[in-house]
């Protein structure tokens, strides 16, 4: 897809939806970190449901630790692979006092290095908390971008690393919350809404 229907497509998102978020709740960086740890296989709506609670009385890493893996359990329960969730937050939290000052690195390779923490996770981290360019390639964001043409590829990793050479930096901040969103809502993974479809007239349609 050439650059000129590349940035028709993220000016009508911007249209639409100037400051994209994501839809997970955190009051801090590291419940930011927590929630996107706990958030893997799971859903958004799920994680709020769960940390709602949580982190009213677990928002620093600290506290955390002295609810204790048991007593993470307990609140997050509700969320799919909660044992070994709970099981890398106390790890991860224990490294965060320990190592870095109850801070959460800023650097790809240090975030990734964390219990539980992968490629996706660091790159949500990097760009929510500190406004990184990164681009986390979930399951929507796969789909979406290699369904409009923006890339063609077969994973994930080679996804990424297209998306980084073809997204405008002008875009770039912002586009992974846009396409998630508009996986989540429009282009959804088993009946794409094209009908209603904004970007419609620039969309490869590569179902
Ligand atoms: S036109 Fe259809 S396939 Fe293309 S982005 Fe929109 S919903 Fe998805």
């Amino acid at each position: 897809m050439n650059k000129n229907k590349i940035d028709q497509i993220f000016t009508i998102w911007q249209e639409e939806n100037p400051h994209p978020k994501t839809e997970l709740i955190y009051s801090n960086n590291y419940t930011l970190l927590v929630a996107v740890v706990l958030s893997a296989q799971s859903t958004d709506i799920g994680v709020n449901k769960a940390t709602k609670a949580l982190f009213k009385i677990a928002d620093t890493p600290e506290k955390m630790l002295k609810l204790g893996e048991d007593g993470l359990k307990k609140h997050i329960n509700t969320i799919g692979l909660y044992n070994g969730k709970a099981k890398n937050v106390i790890a991860l939290s224990e490294i965060l006092v320990k190592k870095f000052n109850s801070e959460i690195p800023q650097d790809f390779e240090t975030l990734q290095s964390l219990p539980g923490v992968g490629r996706k996770t660091a790159n949500v981290v990097l760009n929510c908390a500190f406004g990184k360019p990164t681009i986390a390639v979930d399951t929507h964001v796969f789909r979406v971008s290699n369904r409009i043409g923006f890339v063609k590829e077969k994973d994930v990793l080679k996804t990424e690393l297209a998306l980084l050479k073809k997204i405008p930096k002008k875009w770039m901040t912002h586009a992974h919350h846009w396409l998630i969103l508009h996986g989540r809502y429009i282009c959804q993974a088993r009946k794409p809404k094209c009908e209603e479809c904004k970007i419609s007239e620039f969309c490869e349609k590569n179902l």
